[in-house]
């Protein structure tokens, strides 16, 4: 059976979370988010000297990004964590078996698919 977890029965929904959030405190994040992703995208398709420096780029823009989101001024602790201290895994995940933490992305290397919502078949014998 399912043994314990320190995941939450329930999701980070990001884009919920975004709805609740000031304009300002949306734009601060929102440029951040765009500098890692293009940094990412340039150090994936770029070689030499332009490459080098996106690696950098992603490495600060998401410094910069977890600061913002987590830091002084950032989202409420409750927010990611539950009650229980429990974290939220975030909902781009989709499924997460509890006991293993395995996804339908990351399935556990002898296999495995959905006993429950929360429970992956390798975890559920
Ligand atoms: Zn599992
Ligand atoms: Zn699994």
């Amino acid at each position: 059976m399912a043994k314990p977890s320190n995941i939450s029965d329930t999701r980070f929904d990001g884009a919920a979370i975004w709805a609740g959030l000031t304009p300002e405190y949306q734009a601060k994040i929102g440029a951040y988010a765009l500098e890692a992703a293009i940094a990412r995208g340039i150090s994936e398709h770029a070689g030499g000297p332009a490459e080098r420096a996106a690696i950098q780029a992603v490495t600060e823009a998401h410094d910069m990004l977890q600061e913002a989101v987590l830091g002084d001024g950032g989202l409420n602790d409750r927010q990611w964590i539950d009650g229980g201290e429990r974290f939220r895994i975030p909902s781009v995940i989709g499924l997460v078996c509890q006991s293993c933490g395995c996804s339908h992305d990351d399935p556990c290397e002898e296999g495995c698919g959905w006993a429950t919502e929360t429970t992956c078949t390798a975890c559920a014998t």
